[in-house]
């Protein structure tokens, strides 16, 4: 999709460095918590991603919101749809630099599993009312459907994946909760948020798919649904380059608006793929690192040149107060985050409106956290209007 459509930016070097003495190796992966026989026809990575897919939450992240709530309109993001583009950005990248694209997709495909109804709304209501029980985070989350949430095998709860694509999904985690995860799992993927080590190079691409993912994808969806303009984006310098060179090359293409931004999107895009590669390769080079064990002990190593660095942070500050913020999605938020709180409450007062396994569990409220945060929004929605009797949103 990039480099056959768009001239190379000045100053990028081809044929790229191959990474791969640095890339994770499925042969050599750490491997699970419980011991399985190799998959005769798939590598650990491919079979990690196999089961990403094929798992419950993973279906769910087609009815969870992203920015727009699930239902405004049928061809926004959803979480599932963000996961693909991330995965695809991810791939991408990795492809170029010689990592390993299984594990990468993987990663991707998982790393937002841990969601909450309601995007961001949800994920800061949740955490509210598990203020004395824990807190919630979803990262944390999403390490927990995929170790213990998701109930698909008959000898282990979870998805038993491979190490390396754990680690990946724990994308960030506060000290408190690495420490509680280094008591159940010594060693394992709670450590380097104690030591302050790196994840592997295909975890750190991951970070950066999901930020150039959801900043281009944004774009489109708010100027779709009319809550910021095309004139409110040309403050925005990434932006407003690529939509001069767009109508430079394409005077024609004036009248035609939307197509001036998807391709100006896709400048956007190229540039910052054609930049992670560039500027990772040369971090790599510098750091000196000769194997994945160097890898974890050097500082982050894929990363955007400081130039594209500042212009992303731009766009990200433009997006969260012109969109992210803006009063129609604010009021929304309000109401999604009244759903959470109420849900919380009513499951928290009268358990046996759970399921059997989570009214059963000891600690309540992490079994009510979990519940709520495996909900789509529709389903939170119809759980609150049966419990609650009021309709919201
Ligand atoms: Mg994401």
């Amino acid at each position: 999709m990039y480099a056959e459509s768009l001239e190379l930016p000045v100053g990028s070097s081809q044929p790229l460095a191959s990474l791969s003495a640095l890339a994770c190796d499925p042969a050599h992966s750490r491997g699970r918590r419980f011991a399985e026989p190799p998959a005769p026809t798939r590598n650990a990575y491919q079979r990690d991603r196999d089961r990403i897919v094929h798992s419950t939450a993973f279906r769910r992240l087609v009815y969870k919101t992203q920015v727009f709530l699930n239902h405004e309109g049928d061809l926004f993001r959803t979480r599932l749809t963000h996961s693909l583009e991330v995965a695809q950005l991810g791939r991408s990248i990795a492809r170029a630099l010689g990592l390993n694209e299984d594990l990468v997709e993987a990663i991707a495909l998982a790393h937002d599993l841990g969601h909450t109804p309601f995007g961001h709304a949800g994920q800061d209501t949740l955490n509210e009312c598990m203020a004395n029980h824990g807190g919630f985070e979803h990262n944390l989350q999403s390490l927990r459907v995929v170790d213990q949430l998701e109930e698909r095998y008959p000898a282990f709860d979870g998805l038993n994946l491979s190490f390396e694509a754990r680690e990946g999904v724990l994308k960030h985690c506060s000290r408190v909760n690495a420490e509680h995860l280094e008591r159940s799992e010594p060693g394992g993927v709670g450590r380097r948020f104690i030591d302050h080590t790196q994840p592997s190079l295909e975890a750190q691409l991951c970070n950066l798919a999901d930020a150039i993912a959801y900043n281009a994808h944004d774009i489109d969806d708010g100027v779709r649904s009319g809550l910021i303009s095309i004139e409110q984006l040309l403050q925005v310098e990434l932006f407003a380059h690529y939509h001069q060179l767009t109508l430079d090359q394409h005077p024609g293409l004036s009248e035609k608006p939307r197509r001036v931004m998807y391709e100006t999107i896709r400048r956007m895009l190229s540039d910052q793929v054609y930049d992670v590669i560039d500027t990772t390769r040369l971090a790599v080079a510098d750091s000196g690192a000769d194997s994945l064990a160097q890898v974890r002990l050097a500082g982050p190593l894929v990363a955007f040149s400081l130039n594209m660095k500042s212009r992303s942070i731009e766009l990200k500050k433009f997006l969260f107060g012109q969109l992210y913020r803006h009063p129609q999605v604010m009021q929304t938020t309000g109401q999604a985050q009244q759903v959470v709180r109420e849900l919380f409450a009513a499951y928290v007062s009268q358990p046996a409106e759970m399921p059997a396994d989570f009214a059963a569990n000891d600690d309540l409220h992490r079994s009510v956290a979990d519940y709520i945060a495996g909900m789509t929004d529709r389903f939170a929605l119809r759980e609150h209007e049966r419990l609650t009797g009021r309709k919201l949103l």
